[in-house]
């Protein structure tokens, strides 16, 4: 069993209108990739019977993903904010197990932003205990739920595979793991090694990102120690491509992740070559 390629939808389009769905769908598909990444900030705006149908006739599979914000952080010390939290992804996993996804990862456990000051215990403890039920809810559509590991720009909660490890076993799920993007290892973690074997089989998503987001090979990930890690751990779970310019605008997230600068207008001549890299690295040597 070897793992699905996908592309983060943010590289066709910043929403889910029909239009954009359509697009998205069909230029994924176009690039040969394997599934796509649907960002799920607002499941109500997804037209869940519209998105399965236009996935069928394209053969092309699904997960979704999310950052949460500051009213609906699962990390804060508030319960009505919390609470918020919970709901939203309580309709996030429903929207996911409707158009058959079988994956829920991202930013699902704190405000995806920089934080002024550290995770306090109170919140971290609210986190843990929301994700638990979440968790719980998930396994029952057979949703595995992905936390991942970014930045101190961030969140505040963790930024490296260790902590990530350390709250995912706090929470004890089965059906819960942590999800690693090259992007935000490229800035905490050690190496591009280590954290792949740390988590094992933990590991249950993987973002491929640049180190400035734009083509893969062009900046400073480490791409190749990083394959070879999964390979050698045995790693069989999606690889989503995740790439973002100012020639795409998604409106939940390009301005909280400082999508300012313009790192490619050709969409799908970066798709291309994301895809065909990924197949060069995966290839058996
Ligand atoms: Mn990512």
């Amino acid at each position: 069993m070897s793992s699905q390629i996908g592309v983060h939808a943010a590289v066709w389009s910043g929403g889910w209108s029909d239009a954009e769905s359509r697009h998205a769908i069909a230029e994924s598909k176009a690039a040969e990739y394997d599934y796509i990444e649907i960002m799920a900030f607002d499941p109500a705006s997804i037209d869940v019977a519209k998105t399965r149908a236009l996935l069928a006739d394209a053969g092309l599979g699904v997960t979704s993903s999310l950052g949460l914000n500051w009213d609906n952080d699962l990390s804060s010390e508030d319960p009505a904010v919390v609470a918020r939290g919970e709901t939203l992804l309580e309709a996030v996993i429903d929207c996911n197990a409707a158009l058959g996804s079988k994956y829920l990862v991202g930013v699902i456990y704190s405000a995806l932003g920089k934080y002024s000051r550290p995770a306090t215990p109170r919140g971290r403890a609210n986190c843990v205990a929301a994700l638990q039920r979440l968790a719980r809810r998930a396994a029952d559509s057979g949703i595995t739920l992905g936390l991942e590991v970014v930045n101190r720009y961030e969140t505040n909660l963790f930024n490296t595979a260790a902590q990530a490890l350390d709250i995912v076993s706090e929470i004890g799920a089965p059906n819960l793991g942590v999800h690693l993007d090259t992007y935000h290892m490229n800035i905490e973690e050690d190496d591009f090694d280590e954290p792949v074997r740390l988590c094992g089989d933990k590991l249950v998503y993987v973002h491929i990102g640049e180190s400035h987001r734009g083509y893969l090979g062009s900046g400073n990930v480490d791409f190749a120690t990083f394959f070879r890690a999964l390979g050698e751990c045995g790693y069989a779970g999606p690889i989503a491509f995740e790439s973002f310019s100012s020639a795409v605008v998604a409106p939940a997230l390009s301005n909280t992740l400082g999508v300012w600068r313009n790192l490619w207008t050709d969409n799908r001549d970066l798709a291309r070559h994301a895809k065909e890299f990924i197949d060069r690295l995966r290839a058996p040597s």
